[in-house]
């Protein structure tokens, strides 16, 4: 029996390298049983490389994982695939186009780790099957759709359908690769919401592979931030919002609204006045990272002075883009239609404090993708 603090899975000191090119660099990663961890990162920068080497597809260089305190890979260690009892739900729920819905639950109990252990005895009867084919599309909400063929239903049930044969397997830990990236945006959405309600009520312990922030931010327990092969910061999808502990994960996590200034004793000051800072930050020439949600007109009496630029109306808001008086560029959304003339005198002010990264160097400005100067 798994002892209760053991996490689901623990990797430790993953490194990777195809050829000269280092994909992970000495990745930990934790989730604990019954979590959602989402990696969220660029594409390329070795997220599938990671999962893969979760599940067994791929040897890492150096480090080791454990499944339920089980080491599976590591040192001597290779647990093959069909021994770790890991869940993989691809892009495309992949799901066998000749097979009916119901057989294609069937095969994931047949598949992971056969039907005398998934029934625990000796054979399983075509009614055993017929039943537990039954629960798991029940738990994916798609009762008597067992007979359909995947090309009688919608994408967002065949999405289900691939989950109901990852979780039939009974995984210890349900891998997801973009699972919802074939959806249109529309979809995504709602099965997204569903799946992650599924799998917590399942109890299941999942890792979710996205690029899409708002995935990352919505659905998991956790966000492990994953840049350039070396998890950036773990964290809730809140501290990743609100404490981002580099201006780069500040980029990758959210919009930002951005301004010079300059930091002193846990005060940055700029364009918008003197903003106290969140994180400490060393006193000098500093980035001010706002999220739009705090930037909003002040009164007559409040803020600092600022002209409007341009407006423009996107029906629940208007975007309306304003210059301050050092010649920075900021916009704020107001909600519904804001007639504001262009060369409107107005006040901005900001709402809370605020993060403050050093100024970036010109190499790190490169490496952030913005031309070195
Ligand atoms: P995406 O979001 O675009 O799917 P990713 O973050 O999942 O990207 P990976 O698929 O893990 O990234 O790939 C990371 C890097 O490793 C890429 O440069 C890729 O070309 C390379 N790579 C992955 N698998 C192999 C392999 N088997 N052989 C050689 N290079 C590989």
């Amino acid at each position: 029996m798994t002892e209760v603090n053991t996490p689901a899975v623990a990797a430790q000191g993953i490194s990777k390298s195809f050829g000269d090119r280092q994909v992970l660099s000495d990745v930990d990663l934790v989730l604990p049983e019954g979590t959602i961890t989402a990696v969220l990162g660029p594409s390329g920068c070795g997220k599938t490389t990671l999962l893969r080497i979760l599940a067994g597809f791929e040897n890492p260089d150096t480090g080791t994982v454990r499944i339920a305190g089980e080491t599976v890979a590591g040192g001597p260690t290779t647990v093959p695939v069909h021994r770790r009892r890991v869940g993989l739900m691809p892009q495309e729920g992949a799901l066998f186009p000749h097979l009916s819905v119901g057989q294609n639950v069937a095969f994931g109990m047949d598949r992971a780790f056969g039907m005398d252990r998934a029934f625990g005895m000796a054979r399983a009867s075509r009614r055993d099957i017929h039943d537990r084919v039954a629960h798991w599309l029940s738990v994916v909400g798609l009762d008597g759709l067992a007979d359909a063929r995947p090309h009688e239903i919608s994408g967002g049930q065949q999405q289900r359908v691939a989950l109901a044969r990852a979780l039939a397997a009974q995984p210890r830990v349900l891998l997801l690769d973009e699972p919802f990236a074939a959806l249109d945006a529309g979809l995504r959405v709602r099965v997204r919401e569903e799946i992650a309600a599924i799998l917590r009520a399942a109890g299941t312990t999942a890792l979710l592979v996205t690029h899409d922030q708002s995935e990352a931010l919505s659905l998991p327990d956790s966000v492990a931030l994953l840049i350039d092969g070396s998890i950036a910061q773990h964290g809730t999808p809140a501290d990743l919002y609100a404490r981002p502990t580099s201006l780069a994960n500040a980029r990758f996590v959210g919009a930002t609204i951005e301004l010079a200034g300059s930091a002193s004793s846990g005060v940055v000051r700029t364009a918008l006045g003197a903003l106290p800072v969140r994180l400490p930050v060393p006193d000098g020439s500093a980035v001010v990272v706002l999220r739009p949600e705090q930037l909003r007109f002040g009164t007559a009496t409040s803020g600092e002075p600022a002209r409007v630029t341009a407006c423009r109306f996107y029906g629940a808001d208007t975007v309306v883009h304003v210059e301050l008086t050092d010649g920075s560029a900021v916009s704020l959304r107001s909600p519904g239609e804001c007639a504001l003339a262009v060369g409107s005198a107005v006040t901005v002010e900001v709402a809370g404090d605020v993060l403050a990264y050093p100024s970036p160097t010109s190499r790190q400005r490169v490496a952030l993708g913005e031309p070195g100067r």
